[in-house]
């Protein structure tokens, strides 16, 4: 069983919105939906739906180096994250987060501070899309913070969070810390036994698995003044209530095996295949800029501003290749990227930026497709705003 593109005739360079289903995760989705079985049955049916579950477990867990019973199933990292905030921030205090956090962060961390705006902290980044270490210290230096909740990867940039010092500050401060690694993890190594950090989100569907299934990595031991998201029925452990999502959790457990299986030859290959884009594109096209620190990013990710282009006039314009203005949970929405205005870039620019973002099926054929389909689109958009002046 194998992923159908819509279209052989598209390149598609949207990973960071959603990474095509691998074989593997569809194999074992349908396998799991053609038999019956509720994973709280006693009987037979149930113990085999159980079976698949505490199976994805395992494989979720050993790509991120984690124990099993450390894994709470979701429905996304939108879920995990406002399980992961909520609940450490139950009993109050401060919350630092930055300014490039996804909205399912920065939203619900504005949702639980709104009594006391003052008690949120979201840390400024530099040009480079960094966070800036000095306020970092000086937040939590103020005293009272319950939780830093910092991402491992950009969504927009892929610029990376060193988080091995941030963590050991936090915890020097009696912090928790939570990371959204929605974007790193299946795209480079995440090890759990050495990166401290409390509480971890992923979402299956950005390593080819299904969308709407995620997990939260809760650590043994952390105590939480914790609350449910969900009640109900007591399942994961009384976290999150509810018919678990069977073929969807088999789905990621069996995309979370073949990631980490295939990530020593996966990231060095699409690194080239990201780097070959970017020298094409600033080659070819010129008067354009790369955001973001360029060599501290994941390997798939290029956030190129292409100044006098609008990036919805050139995605218009570019019928082959799948990209994205921004986040893609942002498009649609008129206002400008968050993440670049954060890093200092004006909206004029923001609105002329555009994020491949490649992934474990991308093909040269693709980078090339993508480099004539942008070149043309860029120089024909440029040429017809010149001319209307
Ligand atoms: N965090 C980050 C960094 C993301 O990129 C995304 C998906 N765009 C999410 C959280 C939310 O993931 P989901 O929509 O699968 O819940």
């Amino acid at each position: 069983m194998t992923f159908q593109s819509p279209d052989a005739g598209l390149a598609y360079l949207d990973y960071n919105a959603t990474a095509p289903a691998r074989p593997e995760a569809l194999e074992a989705a349908f396998a799991a939906m053609r038999t019956v079985g509720n994973a709280s049955s006693t009987h037979r049916s149930g113990r085999d739906a159980a079976d698949r579950v505490d199976l994805a477990r395992r494989q979720t867990a050993d790509l991120l180096n984690c124990s099993p019973g450390e894994i709470i199933f979701t429905s996304g990292a939108t879920e995990a994250n406002n399980l992961a905030l909520r609940a450490a921030f139950a009993a109050g205090g401060r919350l630092v987060t930055s300014s490039v956090e996804h909205p399912a962060v920065l939203e619900t961390a504005k949702a639980l501070t709104s009594g006391a705006p003052a008690s949120l902290v979201a840390l400024p980044v530099d040009a480079d899309g960094l966070v800036d270490l000095d306020a970092f210290h000086a937040a939590l230096a103020g005293g009272g913070v319950a939780i830093v909740s910092l991402m491992a990867a950009n969504n927009e940039t892929g610029v990376l969070t060193e988080l091995a010092p941030i963590v050991e500050a936090a915890h020097d401060a009696g912090a928790l810390v939570h990371t959204d690694a929605t974007q790193l993890v299946g795209r480079l190594p995440i090890d759990l036994a050495d990166t401290d950090v409390d509480l971890l989100s992923l979402s299956a569907h950005k390593f080819g698995g299904p969308q709407g299934v995620g997990a939260l990595f809760v650590r043994r031991g952390v105590r939480l003044p914790y609350r449910p998201l969900l009640v109900g029925g007591g399942q994961e452990r009384g976290w999150r209530a509810g018919t678990l999502n069977v073929a969807g959790i088999a789905g990621a457990g069996a995309a979370a095996n073949a990631a980490r299986l295939g990530l020593a030859d996966e990231a060095p290959r699409i690194a080239r295949l990201r780097d070959a884009l970017e020298e094409a594109l600033v080659e070819q096209i010129g008067d354009c800029r790369i955001n973001g620190a360029v060599d501290r990013r994941l390997p798939g990710v290029t956030s190129i501003t292409f100044y006098g282009a609008p990036a919805d006039a050139v995605l218009a314009a570019m019928t082959d290749v799948a990209a994205s203005e921004g986040s893609a949970c942002s498009s649609g929405a008129p206002s400008p990227s968050h993440v670049l205005l954060a890093m200092g870039r004006s909206r004029e620019e923001a609105d002329s930026t555009i994020r491949f973002s490649l992934g474990y099926a991308t093909t040269t054929d693709d980078i090339e497709r993508a480099v004539s389909s942008t070149v043309r689109a860029v120089q024909h958009v440029r040429a017809a705003l010149t001319a209307a002046i």
